[in-house]
């Protein structure tokens, strides 16, 4: 069956039912703008078990996501949403491409999170936009992307509290929005939520526990996701 559409560590399938997806996680990895490839074996599997974790933790605390049901190890069902070309990044510690923007040492915390906004674009590598571009863009408007600011501010307390409990300190993290194609055309959480998508360092020894161990080739890629989702499984 041919996937509706296929990024970097997904693919987007129909299924019999017009209002839900199925998205499977694939093994591959991709760092700096998908210049750096290679294979994990397991990474699906942990992706989708931490995701589907993440976001039943988040309903729990009312914030609404597009998941549906979890189908087998690397499959989940979505609700087919339209898909806010805004990625939200939300940066609790100065870390990657914060650093190198504006040449702060990594580690450096925040008073208050930073909230990003990027262009989601593989072609021009997501630049940084602002709520000015997302307007005149026709991506999202002023109003929208109040939403997608409180929402992710949201997301992001709920997350700190709860990777504390795993002894881990959420960093930075990307997440995605979507709108329901229903009457109500709610915007909720959608994508994933996983070490590729968040940076996470272990509050005891500083451990890289994500996706840098793959960009900065630290090693045991493999054994830092499946210890996250051994302490997230534990801390639900
Ligand atoms: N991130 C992501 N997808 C992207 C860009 C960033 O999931 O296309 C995540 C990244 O893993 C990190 C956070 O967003 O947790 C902030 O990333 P940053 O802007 O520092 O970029 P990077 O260092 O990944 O280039």
């Amino acid at each position: 069956m041919q996937p509706l559409y296929e990024g970097k560590a997904k693919r987007l399938y129909t299924t019999d039912d017009p209002n839900v997806l199925r998205m499977e996680y694939k093994d591959e990895a991709t760092a700096f703008n998908a210049e750096k490839k290679a294979e994990f074996e397991n990474k699906g599997r942990l992706n989708t078990a931490i995701t589907l974790a993440m976001y039943r933790m988040l309903e729990a605390k009312g914030v609404e996501t597009h998941l549906i049901d979890q189908v087998d190890d690397i499959n989940l069902l979505v609700k087919n949403v339209d898909i806010l070309m805004v990625e939200v990044i939300v940066r609790n510690i100065a870390a990657g491409s914060f650093c190198k923007r504006v040449g702060v040492e990594e580690g450096v915390e925040f008073n208050t999170p930073i909230v990003e906004f990027s262009y989601k674009s593989d072609e021009l590598g997501d630049p940084l936009i602002n709520d000015d571009y997302a307007r005149e863009m026709g991506l999202a408007t002023p109003e929208e992307c109040a939403e997608l600011k409180q929402k992710a501010l949201v997301v992001n307390e709920v997350m700190i509290d709860f990777f504390n409990r795993c002894g881990l300190k959420l960093v930075d993290f990307k997440i995605e929005f979507g709108r329901t194609k229903d009457d109500e055309a709610k915007i909720v959480l959608a994508d994933e939520i996983s070490p590729d998508t968040c940076r996470l360092w272990d509050i005891e020894t500083g451990k890289k526990m994500d996706k840098d161990r793959f960009r900065q080739d630290l090693g045991d890629v493999m054994g830092a996701y499946e210890e996250v989702l051994k302490r997230v499984e534990s801390a639900i």
